[in-house]
């Protein structure tokens, strides 16, 4: 493949902005890659690891004479980085995010940004419970959605010429509007992670009753849980205050369904159990069957290096 942009500069060098690095490398889609993040430590990690072309301290001087700059810092984080790059940003350039809710980052990273740059939000809907620059790997994106959330005066050229990057990292994109992303991505991704965090919360309340059976004996059902549970606590704060509204609505409707789910048990009705059950196990095939996960035990997430 050749090259889709000169000179990329990734702002935050974690899980998706190291793998989004790997990506590009493997596909030889960017001719420099420039790399700022936060901390000392971070950006010493980078450097040693060789993830990006050249490391910066300040992200204003990260972003000078890129043609593609992408977001990929916690969404509570995004506004200020913009306010501190958008004076810096060459005309014609393509901003671009990463951050799992999309009308926030909207409202608060459109202002910062100067006429005659190209702004179109994204996500990649790929990730693992890990972050850090150490936790990226080139085939993250491999078959899976990126959804791309265009403006309604974005430029053709340029969102086809981002398709084009998220294509060659791996990806399949789609269009969507912001508001639209939010609602789907609260029900696929937001409520199952506030569900996994509860369930795991309750564990451990009740660990201090059943001493340490609920690790020794952890099963299934709960280790997954607890994989879930394991992800970043500064990401998902700012995902549950950010995309407040839709998760909420996805929740009051959660909770309906539980509560339903728990009058059958009560009352005995298996035919109501069963069919509930038979229902969401044709979800999980469908799944399967569109190539988001395997039925292998591990679901294929066990990596070999
Ligand atoms: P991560 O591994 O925790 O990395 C976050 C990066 O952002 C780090 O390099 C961090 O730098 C930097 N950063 C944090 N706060 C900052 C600030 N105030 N100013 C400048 N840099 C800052 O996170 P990630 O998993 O890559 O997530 C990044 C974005 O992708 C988030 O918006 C998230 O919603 C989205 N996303 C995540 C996943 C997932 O599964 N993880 C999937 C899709 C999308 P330091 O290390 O120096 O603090």
């Amino acid at each position: 493949m050749s090259v889709i942009y000169e000179r990329v500069a990734l702002i935050g060098l974690g899980l998706i902005a190291s793998s989004m690095a790997h990506a590009m490398r493997r596909a030889g889609l960017a001719g420099h890659v420039a790399g700022h993040a936060r901390s000392a430590g971070t950006r010493a990690t980078a450097q040693r690891l060789g993830i990006v072309d050249s490391v910066h301290d300040r992200a204003a001087e990260a972003v000078a004479g890129a043609d593609l700059v992408v977001l990929a810092v916690p969404v509570g984080a995004m506004g200020a980085i913009a306010a501190e790059i958008g004076p810096a940003l060459t005309p014609g350039a393509t901003v671009t995010d990463v951050g799992s809710v999309k009308q926030s980052v909207i409202d608060a990273v459109a202002p910062h940004l100067p006429a005659g740059v190209h702004f179109i939000p994204g996500h990649p809907i790929a990730g693992t419970e890990q972050s850090g620059p150490e936790a990226g790997f080139a085939s993250l994106f491999d078959n899976r959605w990126w959804l791309l959330t265009p403006l309604p005066d974005t430029d053709v050229g340029a969102l086809s010429r981002l398709g084009a990057l998220c294509q060659g990292m791996g990806a399949t994109v789609d269009c969507m509007d912001a508001a639209h992303h939010d609602l789907v991505l609260a029900v696929t991704s937001h409520a199952p992670h506030l569900i996994a965090y509860t369930m795991v919360g309750v564990a451990d309340d009740l660990r201090r009753v059943t001493d340490s059976e609920v690790i020794k004996y952890s099963a299934a059902g709960f280790r997954d849980f607890t994989r879930i549970a394991a992800s970043d606590p500064v990401m998902w704060r700012d995902v549950f205050l950010t995309n407040k509204e839709a998760t909420l609505e996805i929740l009051g409707r959660f909770t309906e369904e539980l509560f339903a789910l728990q009058r059958a048990i009560r009352t005995g009705d298996g035919d109501m159990l069963h069919d509930y059950f038979t229902r969401t196990r044709a979800i999980r095939r469908g799944i399967i069957e569109a190539g988001q996960d395997t039925d292998a035990p591990d679901f294929g997430r066990v990596r070999t290096p």
